[in-house]
């Protein structure tokens, strides 16, 4: 394609897309549906891949199954009529060499560009069997080879949607690159950049959409990731520097009278580890900067405790403390547990779930406004509804998955800057955390408490499934109880709840396990009947439950001495760590069974064979982060941090750590980012994060 030489009038970076040569509105209206508004934010719009069609042979050197370049002369070129009543369209370009067939199905409209006598490059595989290419890409030369968009080069992949073709979004990048390309403002104050990446913005566009080679896209890629990484990295700071600007500047720890008349009156003593974790956590309550801590342990290594015990320091200091749970279940089985511990402190546990009743509610919620100083336990229900909590001292996330920056503010915004306190049983990688929370500090729990009875895993194929039956039916005779866990994946059409549904009809008919009351559970359930089924397995009335994995957090029946897990190669190993931990909680030996699915690869029954010889959470943590990623827990997807599309924080630690240095030497140059050299970052801000702490600052 020529280049553009003269820019129209007034097309500017903010400028519509429709006013981009060669869009116009009926496209815009395409491109809008991927959420590209502007001339910037298709420049924005980075390659998802690229493919390399660099390699140049003659049409006799073309061999199968790589992807290679000729330049040649389009001979015959014809539209073809499919039986099936389509119209493709075949093409033959030449070298010096010989002639290469390519086909393309379904573009006729093709003829107009290849005519017979154009000089074309086409890069793609030639098929082995019919010695030809298929959609191959393609290209008209008019001038040199040097200004190649579509083939013989690194070829930009860009996500589409219906109404736009892979040529016509290069092209119009290349139009705005060549137009308004080099007037993008670039967040990023240069002092804050150090020396990744390129010498402008504009030269890392322009490579990332249409790189010379590897180490320029590299290069490139780095520079937009720091410009990520410093926005966030940004946010955060001023978001920590609001935080300790409004922070209470009171303790909100008592002396802890009341958590030693709850300790006194537990059965058994703290482990060192749970004693140290409490100290950190208490001391940090105690200063007036709001704290941000995770309390990593393994299951069953009694995190709950120790955050019941903080809570009762700021209870005791006259203010509230709030438990948060990712499930109803486990809101209300912690709304049990810490009312049985806080009980000997004299400390009244109220909840708040979806289940809550509309006049207690109301009741609890005048009383949280009243800052009465309390225990309150729920569902992230706490965040969304409309509860103040003006005297929130403390919270404590449970089992967080999906607890961030997002959340903090959430809670911010209710007129609360409480310590937080996350529990968690997943180690979370270093870089993670940094982004997540821009800092945090880290209490650990390694030892597990004594008098646990051993938890051994096998690994039994699925043809043991009647063994694995019999030996349940044993230990329900002997009066323990156990887990049926079936994934909560689509499979088939058949969802979570549809599968484990099937399971306990087929698992109740079982004449061995007909003598045994067994329950079900799964997501769909109303929380009444999850309720019913979770207290009489809880009160040893329900034998058995079949289940998807809303038990896989939390839930504590130290009875429980089995569970069984179906298509166990569907689960990470952490979420199979996670799950079995639900069993060994007692005095009694317990065993977990993992069973493959019929299509479970050997690399998937590697992986939960090391869960049969280990029970180290942190070890199986970090074999999921090197083989799966870092998934579900602390992927930034679910967690409020906004998604990075070029940094990789499985390995940008070193730009991460650079985007925090610069960010917070500015910031402190800087808070208000009133200097004029940071218009356009505070500009970016603003408008991508819409969060009254940021604006306030900003302001
Ligand atoms: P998790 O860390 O997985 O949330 P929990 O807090 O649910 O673990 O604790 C698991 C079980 O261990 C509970 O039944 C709890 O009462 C018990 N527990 C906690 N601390 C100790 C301890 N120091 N000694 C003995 N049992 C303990
Ligand atoms: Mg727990």
């Amino acid at each position: 394609m020529t280049r553009a030489t003269a820019s129209p009038p007034g097309l500017r970076p903010d400028s519509r897309l429709q006013f981009l040569p060669g869009v116009g509105p009926a496209r815009a209206v395409h491109f809008e549906r991927l959420g590209l508004l502007t001339v910037e934010q298709l420049l924005r719009h980075y390659p998802r891949t690229w493919l390399d069609a660099r390699r140049f042979v003659s049409v006799r050197e073309l061999t199968p199954g790589t992807l290679l370049t000729v330049v040649g002369a389009v001979r015959h070129a014809a539209a073809l009529r499919t039986r099936g009543g389509r119209t493709d369209f075949t093409a033959s370009v030449a070298d010096a060499t010989g002639t290469l067939a390519c086909y393309f199905y379904g573009q006729p409209f093709l003829a107009r560009t290849l005519k017979p006598g154009t000089r074309v490059v086409v890069s793609g595989e030639v098929d082995p069997l019919e010695r030809r290419m298929v959609n191959p890409l393609f290209e008209v030369v008019e001038g040199d080879l040097e200004s190649l968009l579509h083939a013989g080069r690194l070829v930009p992949v860009h996500a589409l949607t219906r109404g736009l073709t892979a040529r016509g979004m290069r092209a119009a990048v290349r139009r705005a690159l060549d137009l308004v390309g080099p007037r993008v403002a670039d967040p990023v104050p240069a002092a804050a950049r150090g020396g990744t990446g390129m010498a402008s913005l504009a030269e890392a566009l322009e490579a990332i959409h249409f790189p010379a080679d590897e180490a320029t896209r590299e290069r490139a890629r780095a520079h937009l990731a720091f410009e990520e990484l410093f926005l966030l990295q940004t946010v955060l700071e001023l978001r920590r520097r609001v935080l300790a600007e409004q922070g209470r500047g009171l303790s909100t720890a008592g002396p802890g009278r009341l958590a030693q008349q709850a300790i006194a009156a537990l059965p058994w003593s703290l482990t060192d580890d749970q004693r140290q974790a409490l100290d950190e956590i208490v001391a940090d309550l105690k200063a007036p900067r709001p704290m941000h801590r995770l309390l990593i342990g393994d299951v069953g290594s009694g995190k709950t405790v120790v955050a019941l015990l903080a809570a009762l320091h700021v209870v005791e200091a006259g203010h509230q403390a709030a438990f948060m749970a990712p499930t109803e279940i486990l809101a209300r089985q912690h709304a049990a547990t810490l009312t049985r511990l806080a009980a000997p402190a004299g400390v009244a546990v109220a909840a708040l779930t979806g289940a809550t009743p509309a006049a207690e509610r109301r009741t609890l919620a005048a009383r949280l406004l009243a800052r009465e100083p309390m225990l309150v336990v729920g569902t992230h229900a706490l965040l969304e509804e409309k509860v103040a909590l003006p005297a929130l001292g403390l919270a404590v996330v449970d089992e967080q998955h999906r607890f961030g920056v997002g959340q903090r503010a959430a809670l911010a915004q209710k007129g609360a800057l409480p310590d937080v306190l996350v529990l968690t049983a997943t180690p979370i990688p270093r870089t993670l955390a940094l982004a997540h929370f821009g800092d945090l500090e880290v209490s650990t729990l390694r030892a597990r408490p004594a008098g646990r009875g051993r938890l051994v895993t096998r690994l039994a194929p699925e043809e043991k499934f009647p063994q694995v039956l019999e030996f349940m039916a044993r230990e329900l005779a002997a009066g323990r109880q156990a887990f049926i866990v079936v994934p909560a994946i689509e499979e088939g059409g058949r969802d979570g709840a549809k599968a484990a549904e099937a399971e306990y009809r087929r698992l109740a008919q079982h004449p061995l396990l007909a003598p045994f009351r067994l329950g079900l559970l799964h997501g769909r359930l109303k929380a009444e009947a999850k309720q019913a089924v979770m207290e009489g397995f809880a009160a040893g009335e329900v034998r058995a439950v079949v289940t998807t994995t809303v038990i896989e957090v939390g839930v504590d029946v130290p009875n429980a001495t089995l569970m069984v897990i179906e298509n166990a190669d569907r689960f990470g190993l952490s979420q199979l760590h996670q799950l079995r931990g639900r069993v060994g909680r007692g005095p009694h030996r317990s065993v977990c069974v993992v069973i493959p699915g019929p299509g479970a690869t050997a690399p998937a029954r590697a992986r939960l064979t090391e869960l049969t010889r280990t029970d180290d959470g942190f070890a199986l943590a970090e074999t999921d982060l090197r083989t799966r990623g870092p998934g579900e827990p602390w992927g930034t997807r679910q967690s409020g941090v906004p998604r990075m599309r070029l940094a990789d924080l499985a390995r940008d630690e070193d730009l991460l750590l650079a985007a925090r240095a610069a960010a917070r030497a500015l910031v402190a140059a800087d808070p208000r980012l009133a200097d004029p050299a940071h218009a356009r970052l505070k500009e970016v801000l603003l408008s991508d994060y819409r969060e009254p702490l940021v604006l306030a600052l900003a302001g």
